[in-house]
């Protein structure tokens, strides 16, 4: 094992995390639960749907033969409210009434829809004599038996769980939720209603990162807050092992007390890098276990610099690790609405606003860009990829902006 890989690129830390986060297995979830979930199987269909032919309208079922022309008058022999069997057939020369739903009686060809026909007591005028088929819905028209109706890999919407819903099925194999246990670190750390004199602040952390495994359907496990001792670190981290993935957050720089990179070896995971060329978030680090053990991602502690990596690193593969085939966030070809500056060697992700202008979508900074300003990326609607060589991104320039904020990509109205 070589020393541990360092100053590497955003394409190649991504890279090895990706190569490391394999789809978990299979579980069983009931239906209502299966929306946005990814399928483990494949689902073949035992059923036609719909199961006979059957009536699209209200109306009179009829063969067409007999109402020949406009002003026919057909005697209404009986009714067909849906979830009659259908199996009394249709006389020639008759009419049956019949509802949305109902099956179509053997012999009849078509509906009349009752809006095209005049009732006189026990006979119905037609006064727009229908052709074959008209307001007919076939037997096997949506789902025949046999049909491969959906395959491994496919996201569930509300229309696949009705879908499965109709074929009868009542729960479905899916693939697993990654667990993620959250740790944070640091002497200085307290929970949200802790006592912040003496030096002490909010491990907001803790709750932001687990927000945003939730947005991406992962289920955080909190470990809370590690004290900056080592095996205080192992004794919190060792709860977490039976996790897919770990993230802690802080405590992976070059500090005296940042211990986190040295416990994780000393758990028995194999550190594949440390820092990564971008900023914010140089610090990450990133690990795996020979075998059976959860990834471990050692996150920043900078509030900013610990949501950004999560966002560029963690999020792809916890969503890969879910079984989606999609990993990122929609990309847009902004304009900028101002120049950029930095200096070369490092990517970095700028937290910009997004207008639409003429046409073109302008990307703005949010403000000050330090990696603990956790409110200009409250108001980033963006992340502004500004590429690791360039030193400046004049106004007017484009640039690629991930798009953070689904509301930007909302519309201001419906849209008929
Ligand atoms: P460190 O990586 O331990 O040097 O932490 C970098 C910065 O992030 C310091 O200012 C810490 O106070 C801050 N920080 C670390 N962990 C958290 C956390 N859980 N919530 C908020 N800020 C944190
Ligand atoms: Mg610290």
């Amino acid at each position: 094992m070589g020393p541990v890989r360092t100053g590497i690129t955003a394409t190649e830390a991504l890279q090895i995390i990706l190569d490391q986060a394999r789809p978990l297995g299979a579980e069983t979830v009931a239906l209502p639960d299966a929306e946005g979930r990814v399928l483990c199987e494949t689902v073949t269909s035992s059923r036609q749907l719909p199961p006979w032919d059957n009536s699209a309208m209200d109306g009179y079922a009829l063969r067409v033969a007999d109402a020949r022309a406009a002003g026919a008058v057909l005697p209404v022999l009986f009714e067909v409210p849906a979830g009659d069997p259908g199996t009394r057939a249709l006389p020639a020369g008759g009419a049956a009434r019949i509802f949305t739903g109902a099956p179509l009686p053997p012999g009849a060809d078509s509906v009349v829809r009752q809006e095209d026909t005049e009732r006189r007591d026990d006979h119905v005028e037609i006064r727009i004599v229908p052709k074959p088929g008209d307001h007919v819905r076939r037997a096997g028209e949506d789902v025949e038996v046999g049909d491969r109706v959906l395959a491994p890999g496919a996201r569930l919407t509300p229309a696949h769980v009705g879908m499965l819903t109709s074929l009868g099925r009542g729960f479905v194999s899916v693939h697993q939720r990654p667990r993620v246990a959250i740790l944070s670190g640091g002497d200085e750390l307290v929970e949200p209603d802790g006592d912040v004199g003496g030096g002490r602040i909010v491990s907001s952390n803790s709750w932001s990162i687990a927000a945003i495994c939730r947005e991406v359907g992962a289920l955080p496990v909190y470990l809370g807050i590690a004290p900056d001792r080592p095996e205080e670190i192992e004794r919190r981290l060792r709860a977490g092992l039976a996790c897919d993935a770990i993230v802690t957050s802080a405590g992976v720089s070059v500090g005296d007390r940042d211990y986190a990179r040295g416990v994780f070896e000393k758990l028995g995971c194999r550190l594949l890098f440390w820092g990564v060329d971008i900023k914010p978030g140089y610090p990450l680090a990133f690990g795996a276990f020979e075998g059976r053990g959860p990834l471990v991602f050692g996150l920043p502690g900078n509030p900013v610099s610990a949501l950004v990596t999560f966002e560029e690193f963690v999020r792809p593969a916890l969503l890969q690790m879910a079984g989606h085939a999609r990993l990122f966030r929609p990309q847009i070809q902004a304009t900028l609405g101002e120049s950029l500056r930095k200096s070369p060697g490092r990517m970095h992700f700028v937290r910009v606003r997004l207008a639409r202008e003429g046409g073109r979508v302008v990307a703005r900074s949010t403000g000050n860009q330090s990696s603990g300003v956790l409110r200009s990326l409250c108001e980033a609607q963006g992340l502004l990829i500004f590429p690791a060589d360039a030193r400046e991104l004049a106004a007017g320039d484009t640039a690629t902006v991930q798009v953070l904020d689904p509301d930007f990509l909302a519309a201001d109205g419906p849209g008929f």
